[in-house]
């Protein structure tokens, strides 16, 4: 039997480096998961870098490169995707920015960078583009609110480029950055005049609003500047279903996921309660997932919180909640006709509370894999599988040839 469809589940940060405060195991390996552990004692297991070897990838690089998108052709920067998963519409050559609502003191200081954690900003959002005009550059631009502080805006129109540097000082109590264009290009400084016209003006808007003058008015801090950041152009994306004959849907709650799977095509799946972090409604996630697999030939899961520990350093907490996984798992060992793919984008580790270059575990399990004598599901256990160590580009390859829709290559 050959199965015909994909279930990539990615569970983000997942792995780790050898923890004091378990012993010196990893959460992965400290952690009861009896589902992951039957998956890859009846699967083929390895160990992956992928992107490179010691490429440390960020969590959007890395989901470029496993779904057979190299990130050094498709990825100029966060901005773009951060858009595309706020709803805005990413046409190839639109320049993307990731944004923050700040606060701004009467002298000009960024005196908090999330605004005083502001949660709803959809009025100050339409006021702005509503009031901001850059036609005077021939430009328009959307501009949305993301969750939290966080905002999203897209420019669009002739000349314009992506090397230009932000205007976020990076802590608070300091002036915000006038943004300018890295190198000469005349493109680049366009794009940095219009981005300063953008934030002066808007600032105004903001300045004025009712809504940031009853905010001082309850001591909180106006939402009254925009700090960009993260500026790159979009790509021209070939649609995964043209690229693999596969089509697909992605379900994860960081807007920067499941932008990166819109841009490439896959329909975005809403479920409730998903919030990309330890409380996220992971079993939500999964029924979603195998309810998608009825109509989509490929489904993307993407689980955040285990990413969340590792980068508070919580090696308990990420045991936890990788236990808290396994036991919503279960469902997947009774699907049929399935190709199911279990790995991290990048290890994240509580030593060093950030991303690192060191490989991640991956498991493959379904009808036709080569078992291999791997039990268990882990960082050192998968380094001795059958799939030895890939990158992330060799990925879904394995997998479309495991579905039998590789192309030949030769007579
Ligand atoms: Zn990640
Ligand atoms: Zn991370």
């Amino acid at each position: 039997m050959t199965a015909h469809k994909i279930l990539f589940l990615i569970i983000d940060g997942l792995s780790d480096r050898p923890c004091p405060e378990l012993g010196g195991r990893t959460p992965l390996e400290a952690a009861n998961h009896p589902v992951l552990n039957r998956l890859a004692a009846g699967g083929v297991c390895g160990i992956m870098d992928t992107i490179a070897v010691g490429i440390r990838p960020g969590s959007d690089t890395a989901h470029l490169a496993l779904l057979g998108y190299d990130p050094h052709t498709y990825y100029t920067g966060r901005g773009p995707l951060e858009c595309v998963g706020s709803g805005i519409r990413m046409e190839p050559g639109m320049i993307g920015f990731r944004c923050n609502y700040a606060t701004q003191s009467p002298d000009g200081l960024v005196i908090d960078r999330r605004a005083g954690r502001i949660h709803d900003t959809k009025i100050l959002s339409q006021a702005v583009q509503d009031g901001v005009d850059l036609s005077e550059f021939g430009v328009e631009f959307i501009f949305r609110s993301g969750a939290g502080h966080r905002a999203a805006l897209a420019l669009k129109g002739e000349g314009l480029g992506h090397c230009v540097s932000s205007n976020d000082p990076k802590k608070d109590h300091a002036a915000p950055h006038t943004i300018t264009p890295v190198g000469d290009r005349t493109q680049d400084r366009k794009t940095a005049e219009v981005c300063n016209e953008f934030v002066q003006q808007s600032g105004k808007i903001l300045f004025d609003h009712p809504l940031n003058k009853d905010r001082l008015q309850k001591g909180l801090g106006p939402a009254n500047i925009i700090l960009m950041r993260g500026a790159g152009e979009m790509g021209n994306f070939e649609p995964f279903e043209k690229k693999y004959g596969l089509s697909g849907s992605v379900i994860a709650a960081a807007s920067l996921i499941s932008g990166i799977g819109d841009a490439v095509g896959l329909m975005q799946v809403p479920v409730e309660g998903i919030t990309g972090s330890q409380n996220s409604n992971i079993k939500g996630k999964i029924a979603a997932a195998i309810n998608e697999l009825e109509r989509k030939d490929f489904v993307l899961v993407n689980i955040k919180g285990a990413d969340e520990s590792g980068h508070d350093g919580l090696a308990a907490q990420k045991k936890a909640f990788i236990e808290k996984v396994d036991a919503v798992l279960e469902p997947l060992l009774d699907i049929r006709d399935c190709i199911i793919i279990v790995c991290a984008d990048h290890s994240t580790p509580c030593s060093i509370k950030d991303h690192s270059a060191d490989p991640v575990p991956v498991l493959i399990y379904g009808d036709g894999v080569r078992v291999d004598d791997v039990k268990e599901y882990g960082e050192r256990t998968c380094a001795r599988g059958g799939l030895c160590r890939i990158t992330g580009a060799g990925l879904m390859p394995t997998a479309i040839d495991l579905i039998n829709q590789a192309h030949k290559y030769g007579a």
